[in-house]
């Protein structure tokens, strides 16, 4: 027998403000246009969304993954869920209010095979989430702050370091962590978190401290070149040594590394998109020097605008070749051709595609831009192997050994 319309509960798909960082991945990523924001907030039409979860597993802070039962008749609107600034409470429903969730809501899983695929590598370690929040945030000590573009260089990328004392903030390589800034937005309202990847190791910047490292460029103009001013990137890249922070997280369960020593990692990153694959590769240079076995092969592949504009461009210079082979590629190189991290694949086609073959997870981190460039050089690099790429970057995702990151 049939319910009306008022009857009806259906299970409303919501977005967290608190939490959301407006990375706008769920918006990317929704295979039927049901996401949608607008200068402060990220939400998901209920007259659209049909639940098939495909932008749940790429969210990195997991504020994606919320769910109220409601009357079908009057759900929160898309108008309404602009003007939030937290979630509303689960709503007692009315004794009787009939469920029909099953004839009223497509199955869930039903689009998107890929996304809903990502997953963390089967011998990831298993990370620590969400241990603190907007409301509950853990105060962190900055103990270094370092520039890490050279002194004439256009981007100030600097190196912040956080230390969080006594407080436990465990990490993996490939998480992130929220920062709050300090003071409110032109509304008035607190302004809210920005996300930041790890740049550390597990065991800390400082081998066996409880603190963790940063990459933050200053943002000074947006994506357009016009004059902005990033509100976390240049409260961060001022803050002296000595003064506190609000952080929240751990965030990230899926951009994680393979925790057997055997496995290879193929890195490819733009500008400070290098933050987790510097916590990957320090990873394994510390195991090695403690004589520990690794037997994987590291390859990265780095672009930059310059040299002086490379983060971690000195130490990386001083890892062995037999540690790791690096790529840079600079697009604005005086004197040089404008090299992209996909023309340096090309370019290293043969030993790309020899590492494909192997045990490899696969990273890819930094600019939305780069995600197509990379994957059409992947194409034709395993092409010219006669390696079915198709084939190999289904299997690759179903075994989470491809994971990208790109804002
Ligand atoms: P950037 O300096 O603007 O660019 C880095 C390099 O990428 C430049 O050489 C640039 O070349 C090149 N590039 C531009 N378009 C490209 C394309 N389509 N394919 C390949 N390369 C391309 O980079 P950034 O400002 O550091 O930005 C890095 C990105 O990483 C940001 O979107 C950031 O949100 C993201 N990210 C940051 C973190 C973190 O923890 N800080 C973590 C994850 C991701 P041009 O000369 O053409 O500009």
């Amino acid at each position: 027998m049939g319910a009306s319309e008022a009857e009806v509960l259906i299970r409303q798909h919501l977005i967290d403000p608190e939490v959301c960082i407006r990375c706008n991945t769920c918006e990317d990523t929704c295979p039927i246009d049901a996401i949608t924001h607008d200068d402060r907030n990220y939400v998901v039409d209920p007259a659209i969304c049909n639940g098939c979860n495909a932008c749940v597993p790429p969210c990195p802070t997991g504020s994606i993954d919320h769910w109220r039962t409601v009357p079908k008749a009057t759900a929160y609107s898309v108008v309404e869920q602009f003007t939030w600034d937290e979630l509303p409470q689960q709503q007692e429903l009315a004794v009787g209010a009939v469920v029909l969730a099953d004839e009223e809501t497509p199955p869930q899983h039903n689009a998107a095979v890929s996304a809903s695929s990502v997953k963390a590598p089967g011998s990831a370690l298993r990370p620590s989430l969400h241990l603190y929040d907007i409301k509950k945030p853990i105060t962190a000590t900055v103990v270094g702050n370092y520039r890490l573009t050279e002194s004439d260089a256009e981007s100030d990328i600097r190196h912040i370091v956080l230390d969080f004392g006594q407080q436990a903030f465990p990490v993996l390589e490939g998480q992130s962590i929220g920062v709050i800034p300090p003071g409110t937005d032109a509304s008035g309202k607190p302004h809210y978190l920005r996300m930041y990847s790890v740049a550390s190791p597990r065991d800390g910047e400082r081998p066996g401290y409880n603190n963790l490292a940063l990459t933050v460029k200053r943002v000074v103009s947006d994506h357009d070149g016009q004059a902005v001013l990033g509100v976390a990137s240049n409260y961060l890249c001022d803050l002296p040594k000595g003064a506190t922070v609000q952080v929240t997280g751990p965030f990230g369960e899926n951009f994680l590394m393979p925790n057997h020593p055997g496995s290879n990692l193929l890195m490819i990153c733009t500008g400070t998109g290098a933050a987790p694959m510097r916590a990957m590769t320090e990873y394994r240079r510390r195991l090695l020097a403690q004589g520990k076995p690794v037997d994987g092969k590291l390859m990265l592949f780095f672009g930059a605008r310059k040299q002086g504009e490379l983060p971690y461009f000195g130490p990386l210079l001083k890892l062995p070749a037999s540690f790791i082979e690096t790529h840079f590629a600079f697009s604005r190189a005086d004197g040089e051709p404008k090299t992209y991290v996909q023309d340096k694949l090309r370019a290293a086609a043969p030993a790309v595609a020899e590492l494909l073959k192997g045990d490899t997870y696969l990273y890819v981190c930094g600019l939305k831009g780069m995600e197509t460039g990379v994957m059409e050089a992947l194409r034709d690099i395993c092409r010219a192997a006669d390696i079915d790429w198709t084939e190999l970057h289904a299997r690759m995702v179903s075994e989470a050994r491809f994971h990208v990151e790109t804002y």
